[in-house]
């Protein structure tokens, strides 16, 4: 069996990948030893499929002993250990969810529903780094890869609502303490004597008071957004909103870019990421074959048909979350001309957005 590290499995996207991994039974298949770097040396009590001891994600010694790393644990980690570890001689495959290797031209960024062949390809060239994409580019490359399979899709603009998890654990826990914080301020005065405008502006105080906890994302998120996500790009994009062009073109190995830009906006969601497109196709196509198009494309993504019931039933992250299912609705033809197209998804990007891809490329590394 092949000796696997199992790098991050207590973050966001490593308990999900464990999760799966549980599930779908990968740990029996293979000789699995969890890493981590703040509980190295203690016992593990969490994966019984897995070594007895949590060993040390900094030890290149007990690193290299390893076929495969697959690593949850960000790219800070894989920039410090990933060219340590190679300069040691080690040849083994390095399956990372972060980003730092995504646009390294050895490496493939993995989405098999779309890019299996790529992938397969690398595998075969000896290529040993093999990298999950950006989450929303990930979720929109599945819910739309029937049209860009079809060469139909001449650009789009993507503004994202993406959850709080997608910024880790700590976030995720920090909207629920502000929550917490704001609604208890509420309860606190709660008097039938109050009109909702009273409620309004003792909670938007709140929002703004010091003692809102905050060190993680800086700002009050919950009841609110915040349209910045990740570093300032040099064109005035954020790094998150400039991920979308070049990784979506590198998984579709397209020979002309295809134009992708748009606003990434942080919603005060717990889990999921959703996405309003507007697309401009390459020519006027019916609505009938494009629905068949996105609907047909792989096994995880549902169409909605553009009612109001089905679409606040089911195109939303309570409908989503923990789910493959990829569903795309608000499918419709726009008021700028037959050529240009809405739609909205949802996907759990901790699942096809950055666990399940990982998990697949494991598999696909196994039986190569
Ligand atoms: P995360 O939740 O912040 O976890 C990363 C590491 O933080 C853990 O492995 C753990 O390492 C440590 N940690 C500290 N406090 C923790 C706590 N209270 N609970 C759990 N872990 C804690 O990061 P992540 O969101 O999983 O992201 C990992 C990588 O995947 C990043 O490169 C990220 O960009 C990428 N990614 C994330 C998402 C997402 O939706 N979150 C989606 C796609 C890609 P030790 O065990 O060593 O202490």
């Amino acid at each position: 069996m092949k000796k696997v590290a199992i790098v991050g499995w207590r973050g966001m996207v490593g308990s999900v990948l464990m999760e799966r991994m549980t599930q779908e039974g990968d740990l029996n298949k293979i000789d699995a030893s969890l890493f981590s770097t703040s509980l190295k040396g203690e016992k593990n009590v969490w994966h019984k499929e897995c070594s007895d001891t949590i060993l040390d994600s900094n030890s290149i010694e007990q690193l290299k002993e390893m076929d495969i790393v697959l690593t949850c644990q960000g790219g800070d980690y894989t920039n410090d250990v990933l060219p340590k570890l190679r300069a040691t001689g080690w040849n083994g495959f390095w399956i990372d969810a972060a980003s730092a290797m995504r646009m390294d031209p050895n490496a493939t960024i993995v989405l098999d529903p779309v890019n299996r062949d790529h992938i397969d390809r690398a595998i075969n060239d000896g290529k040993k780094d093999f990298v999950g994409g950006n989450c929303t580019v990930s979720l929109m490359l599945l819910a739309l890869g029937g049209l860009f399979k079809a060469d139909l899709i001449e650009w789009v603009s993507s503004h994202t609502y993406q959850a709080a998890s997608g910024a880790g654990a700590q976030n995720m826990i920090e909207l629920l303490e502000q929550s917490h914080f704001l609604t208890q301020k509420y309860m606190e005065s709660r008097d039938p004597a109050k009109a909702a405008l009273d409620y309004e502006k003792l909670v938007t105080e709140a929002s703004k008071s010091s003692d809102l906890p905050k060190d993680n994302f800086g700002q009050p998120l919950a009841l609110s957004l915040l349209p910045w996500i990740d570093i300032k790009m040099e064109n005035g994009q954020s790094r998150e909103e400039w991920k979308a062009q070049v990784e979506a073109n590198k998984i579709l190995n397209t020979q002309t870019i295809i134009p992708i830009d748009g606003t990434c906006v942080r919603v005060a969601s717990l889990r999921c990421h959703s996405q309003a497109f507007t697309m401009k196709l390459k020519k006027d196509v019916d609505m009938k074959t494009l629905e068949e198009l996105v609907g047909s494309h792989n096994d995880w993504v549902e169409l909605v048909p553009n009612e109001k019931e089905e679409t606040v039933e089911k195109l939303t992250p309570k409908n989503v979350t923990g789910t493959l299912k990829i569903p795309v609705g608000r499918m419709r033809k726009m008021n700028m001309g037959g050529q240009f197209l809405n739609a909205f998804t949802v996907g759990d990007q901790l699942l096809w957005g950055a666990a399940e891809p990982l998990r697949r490329t494991l598999n696909i590394v196994l039986n190569s």
